[in-house]
């Protein structure tokens, strides 16, 4: 919640309460929230016990699937497939559980899709981060004190966090590639002012794409095109931003050590992958490290909490959204309708059951 989500709350009629400093990292002081009209409570014991619905990021803890009951609402991040026992406990509890990762990508879902609201951050701060971790400019410049190339980029998957990256990089200037196993996506990156990589392989390059806009894994064949492509591309490339992935999969292992050894010392490889093992073998979760040949590895997986403001301030308006949804008379009632296909996709604990996986949604 933030200062402005909350007034947004409001007038859906709910009263709102936040936890003494919840704010505070983000930027968001508690005399703000006062201000927008939210009682400010001590602690999580008087949060849980006053409140009906409960919005967080992370998945509850045991602590707090403790203190849920058939008259709350929880609503955060839950990832049900790595948490099913969590799930489960929570739906013995008789709570509704809204899986904020769960929300269906359908059109009429965007403004609730917290997913991609984190991969844009995420996208944007892993150039940023590469900039930092980068000892030359991205834009070329002909100074008195002498030439300046322009810094080369290659972003390896062009989904949501990598469109964000292919856009952050050619705005600093950056001579930007793209690669994505989706053919489809070579408009959008090349309308961003980047340079779509083509493989040199006989069969279009359809191999990737599968239901919903999201990758299915490639053919061996075309595994291969790709990594030659990306041997041939490595000694030239000055900062690599890797953000493959495949739903439900480890990430797919695309740059090698090979690739790495072949690079230019200062160069910057930023895996967004790393949180599903890597798209770079080297990569070392939640760390930054330097080869030998002088190549930075960045693997955080936290990219969005390194700009909190912003994630606070898109987050809290996903969700507010999603209170709109869940409050069609505007009457501070959560009306649960199991009929809408977004409120559905989401919820996985309702009325004691588990109701996860949902089905697929009707609409688009
Ligand atoms: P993602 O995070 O699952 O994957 C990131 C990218 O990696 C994808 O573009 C994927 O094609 C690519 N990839 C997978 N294997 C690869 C490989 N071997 N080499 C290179 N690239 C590889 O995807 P995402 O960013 O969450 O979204 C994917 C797509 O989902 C979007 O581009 C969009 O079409 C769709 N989407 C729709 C909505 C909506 O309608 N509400 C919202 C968000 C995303």
């Amino acid at each position: 919640m933030t200062p402005e989500s909350a007034l947004q709350l409001q007038k859906l009629g709910y009263d709102c309460v936040i936890e003494t400093g919840a704010g505070v990292k983000a930027g968001f002081a508690d005399a703000a929230y006062e201000e927008a009209g939210v009682a400010v409570v001590d602690g999580p014991d008087a949060l849980w016990s006053q409140a009906d619905i409960i919005a967080k990021v992370q998945p509850p803890s045991d602590e707090e699937v403790g203190r849920l009951s058939a008259d709350k609402t929880l609503i955060s991040f839950f990832w049900p497939a790595q948490n099913e026992e969590l799930m489960k406990e929570a739906a013995d509890k008789g709570a509704s559980v809204i899986a904020m990762d769960m929300v269906p990508r359908i059109s009429r879902a965007q403004k609730m899709d917290a997913l991609s609201s984190m991969a844009n951050i995420a996208g944007y701060r892993a150039v940023i981060e590469a900039g930092n971790n980068f000892g030359r400019f991205f834009t070329g410049q002909v100074t008195a004190a002498g030439k300046v190339p322009p810094a080369k980029v290659l972003i390896v998957g062009a989904g949501v966090a990598g469109l964000a990256a292919i856009g952050t990089a050619t705005s600093l200037g950056a001579i930007t590639y793209a690669f994505d196993v989706r053919p489809e996506v070579a408009e959008q990156v090349e309308s961003m002012g980047a340079e779509f990589v083509y493989l040199d392989f006989e069969e279009e390059q359809a191999d990737g794409s599968s239901s919903g806009g999201y990758a299915s894994v490639s053919s061996p064949e075309f595994r291969e095109a790709q990594l030659a492509k990306f041997r041939e591309l490595a000694p030239e490339m000055d900062i690599v931003i890797t953000t493959a992935l495949i739903p439900n999969r480890e990430a797919p292992e695309l740059w090698t050590p090979d690739m790495v050894a072949a690079m230019k010392r200062g160069s910057v490889i930023i895996d967004l992958a790393a949180e599903k093992g890597g798209n770079c073998k080297l990569t070392v979760k939640d760390e930054k490290i330097v080869t030998d040949n002088g190549v930075t590895i960045v693997g955080y997986t936290d990219f969005p909490s390194r700009m909190a403001t912003q994630s606070s301030s898109l987050y809290a308006t996903n969700i507010r959204h999603m209170m709109t949804d869940l409050t069609p008379e505007k009457d501070g009632t959560v009306n649960h309708n199991m009929e809408d296909d977004v409120i559905r996709g989401a919820t996985i604990a309702h009325k004691h059951d588990v109701t996860w996986p949902p089905p697929p949604p009707k609409t688009k």
